[in-house]
């Protein structure tokens, strides 16, 4: 069963921010949140030891949906690389099909409110096991969401389907709205530390 819970509260932030960010990589007028869902979800759950088992992902094409382009699958699948992380025993293989897949990444339309990303993942314990990433094309007025945004949406969702949860700092990719679009030092930090072995419950 899942229980929707959602993390944050969505806002529309106005053009009077832009700039307002320190970071150059920064975007964001017009900030859209992404937010995530979890079954069972433990404090802390990560995936366990999948390096010579990586984590297969299956990106579905989204051929039906209104401004989807095929190069958003390559994008997608860089951003899954380009969460490798020295010291994180987590890699990720692409798959042909979902049933052969841990993980799906499927796009829509749009997503209610100002939601433009999703995650869905289930936890065992503290063992993440299956998940499902749901990236929205368009805001919620209707308008294609940039692909610079659409990359931003993609690495936070990735990050949660890591184990990540959301931070309170806007140059961070987990912050819980789109304001810069790379992974920062701190969110790799983050994420050694929440793989360190030291830290361990389900590792062993
Ligand atoms: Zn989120």
């Amino acid at each position: 069963m899942t229980r929707p819970v959602s993390l944050l509260v969505p806002l529309y932030l106005g053009v009077t921010l832009i700039g307002a960010s320190a970071t150059p990589r920064a975007i964001v007028p017009v900030a859209a949140a992404a937010d995530m869902t979890t079954v069972a979800r433990p404090a802390r759950a990560r995936w366990d030891r999948r390096v010579t088992r990586p984590v297969r992902v299956y990106i579905q094409p989204g051929r039906s949906v209104s401004g989807w382009q095929p190069d958003l699958v390559d994008a997608v699948w860089s951003g899954f690389r380009h969460w490798s992380t020295e010291g994180v025993p987590v890699r990720f293989t692409r798959v042909a099909s979902a049933s052969d897949a841990d993980v799906v990444v499927e796009w829509v339309d749009g997503l209610p409110g100002n939601c433009i990303g999703k995650t869905w993942r289930e936890d065992v314990g503290f063992e993440i096991t299956t998940a499902r990433i749901t990236l929205a094309l368009h805001d919620s007025r209707g308008r294609v969401l940039t692909a610079e945004m659409q990359r931003g949406a993609a690495l936070h969702e990735i990050g949660h389907l890591l184990g990540l949860e959301h931070v309170s700092h806007r140059d961070s990719i987990m912050y819980p709205q789109v304001w810069v679009t790379d992974i920062s030092a701190g969110d790799r930090n983050a994420l050694r530390e929440l793989y360190d072995s030291r830290s361990g419950r389900a590792a062993d």
